[in-house]
């Protein structure tokens, strides 16, 4: 049970035990109760707001989010709730319910998320939502904002954008976000306490504050929703929306340029649409390609010190340096001029020939790797320019012979092509 008290209950007269008892579904996700407890972990005093949701099959489990204490009191609200239980509603076809209200904004507004949502996938059902509504709030002039910070290309574009003079402070944000349990999983505490050092370097050089938060969102049922395509917008709203007692305005850096758009769980058509009428959501960003936000991001120290862009934890400065990712980078870093100053690879084991080897066929990978070969020609490489027109060559007719390999059944020989090819964490 509960540390606290239950913060509410819904369906008067319906007993939880007893419709798991008989093994009997409500047919929705159902928020049956939250609640608010205090936990320690690695020596931080945490914040927790809980939920117990069922689902129509009559499975039960907890949802939580923790955050240091020092924040403050966490939403009372069912708009944190409702932005997770979103892409998973849709996914499973099944109405959301819950008897904590809603702002009377996000209400209208996911409705028109969800017919994008379905516009995308058509396999997605319509959601229906039953909850009481909140009157609308309002936007101060000036709200106090953060932004979702990784460590990464796109979330250090998003801060480092907003410095305004040399070893400035950036404009607009006040504090940086990270949680644990998204990209990192809670099961590997080392590869998060590696990350987090870094994190507070890189934020305490910025001069602002880091909270870094915690969940179980990924490891419960919410996982059958697909987490790049779909619901890590909706993870994210979800940590916005937990603190919007203590902030209006969350930054997402954007994963993609404009002209690359394709569908993603976070979206310049999407990202806003699961703010409130007080608080604000920005897709940040996608105005620049991936090249060229590492180019911008090249002139700052702290990034070169800091940049985090790989989530094989184990590798030098948290980058693993050998996957498609890492190299993509390095290859960015060295065509600016910038990789030697980069404490963030070793740059020792750097080998411009592998970049022939870069294995990027379709979709995402190929969009990346096109945006560096832009940046190369803009910039005059020509060697550069050369070496990725052929990995991208090459990336055409060996995805030719993976997929014929497969059909045939030798998936032997096209696990040995795989290896011969620089590929992995595509994003
Ligand atoms: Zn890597």
């Amino acid at each position: 049970m509960p540390a606290e008290s239950a913060a509410f209950t819904i369906s008067p007269g319906e007993s939880p035990r007893l419709a798991a008892i008989l093994g009997k579904g409500t047919g929705a996700v159902k928020l049956l109760q939250t609640w608010t407890d205090e936990i320690v972990d690695d020596g931080v005093t945490l914040s927790r707001l809980s939920g117990e949701v069922r689902y129509a099959d009559g499975f039960t489990e907890t949802v939580w989010f923790a955050f240091p204490a020092c924040i403050g009191g966490l939403s009372t609200s069912g708009n944190p709730w409702l932005a997770w239980m979103l892409p998973l509603a849709t996914t499973l076809g099944e109405p959301i319910q819950m008897g904590l209200p809603v702002d009377g904004q996000m209400r209208q507004s996911v409705g028109q998320l969800v017919e994008i949502w379905r516009s995308w996938y058509p396999h997605l059902h319509p959601v229906k939502i039953e909850a009481p509504t909140l009157p609308l709030s309002s936007l101060p002039e000036t709200p106090k904002a953060f932004a979702f910070f990784t460590g990464g290309v796109d979330s250090f574009y998003t801060v480092l954008r907003k410095v305004r003079s040399v070893g400035g402070r950036p404009e607009g944000i006040d504090a940086l976000v990270n949680m644990w349990g998204f990209d990192v999983k809670l099961e590997h505490p080392a590869d998060a306490r590696r990350a987090s050092s870094e994190m507070r370097l890189a934020a305490s050089k910025l001069g602002l504050p880091l909270i870094e938060g915690r969940t179980n969102l990924r490891e419960t049922r919410f996982k059958q929703a697909d987490w790049g395509g779909l619901s890590h917008g909706g993870a994210l709203a979800a940590v916005a929306l937990c603190l919007e007692g203590a902030f209006q305005q969350a930054a997402i850096g954007a994963s993609f340029p404009l002209r690359g758009q394709m569908p993603l769980g976070t979206h310049p058509d999407t990202d806003a649409l699961l703010g409130t009428s007080g608080f604000r959501l920005v897709h940040d960003g996608a105005e620049a390609g991936r090249a060229e936000k590492v180019e911008f991001i090249a002139r700052h120290p702290v990034a070169l010190e800091h940049l985090r862009c790989c989530f094989r934890e184990r590798g030098h400065g948290g980058n693993c340096g050998r996957c498609l990712k890492c190299y993509r980078t390095m290859l960015t870093l060295h065509v600016v001029g910038a990789l030697d100053r980069c404490r963030s690879f070793d740059v020792k084991r750097f080998d411009l020939r592998k970049a022939r080897r870069m294995y990027s066929a379709t979709g995402i990978p190929q969009l990346l790797t096109e945006d560096l070969a832009e940046l190369a020609q803009r910039l005059g490489d020509d060697d550069m320019v050369k070496t990725i027109e052929f990995s991208l060559r090459r990336s055409r007719r060996l995805a030719g012979w993976i997929r014929f390999l497969h059909a045939q059944g030798e998936s032997r020989w096209a696990r040995t092509i795989r290896r011969r090819i620089l590929s992995g964490s595509p994003h």
